[in-house]
């Protein structure tokens, strides 16, 4: 286990994940996202702006990626409790020590890197997670209350 400020990864069952290690009320801060800026997403990256995501630099130590891009480890949920604003995670809903800190992937990614089939067995479940670019419309209003700005900006003028 690994502690940074406020939060640990943890690996269970081979998976790694991002908890709490104490309470964070709705609408907190919790952490800042930073990375080395590319146009295209990988397996790692967060889209942060359109044509903006943020990637683990290379030739980092174990530690400094566990301690500086712990952000990495935050697993991807269709029933969240946190969200991408500009550059950091905020809390949809307060969060206790010990649970675990997820983000729905579409919230922030157009098309991902590295689709996958989500098993988190949520009655909103998408099932297959590729991109908002993906989803239809009444998906994207699903997504509304928790997408990232880039994606928002989308949604509205699709909507006009
Ligand atoms: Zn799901």
């Amino acid at each position: 286990m690994t502690t940074t400020d406020g939060f640990a990864v943890v690996r269970t069952s081979g998976e790694f994940k991002l908890v709490a290690q104490r309470d964070f009320p709705a609408g907190s801060r919790l952490f800042g996202v930073d990375g080395q800026i590319t146009e295209e997403p990988t397996r790692y990256s967060v889209q942060v702006g359109a044509g903006i995501h943020l990637d683990l630099p290379g030739g980092h130590a174990p530690e400094e990626l566990m301690d500086r891009f712990f952000w990495r480890f935050t697993n991807h949920s269709c029933a969240p409790n946190a969200q991408l604003r500009g550059r950091a995670f905020f809390a949809l809903r307060p969060i206790e020590p010990w649970q675990e800190i997820t983000f729905h992937y579409e919230s922030t990614e157009f098309e991902m890197a590295e689709p996958f089939d989500c098993r988190c067995g949520d009655a909103t479940c998408f099932g297959r997670i590729q991109g908002f670019k993906f989803r239809t419309d009444d998906e994207r209003e699903l997504l509304r209350p928790m997408l990232a700005d880039h994606l928002l900006a989308m949604l509205n003028v699709v909507h006009r």
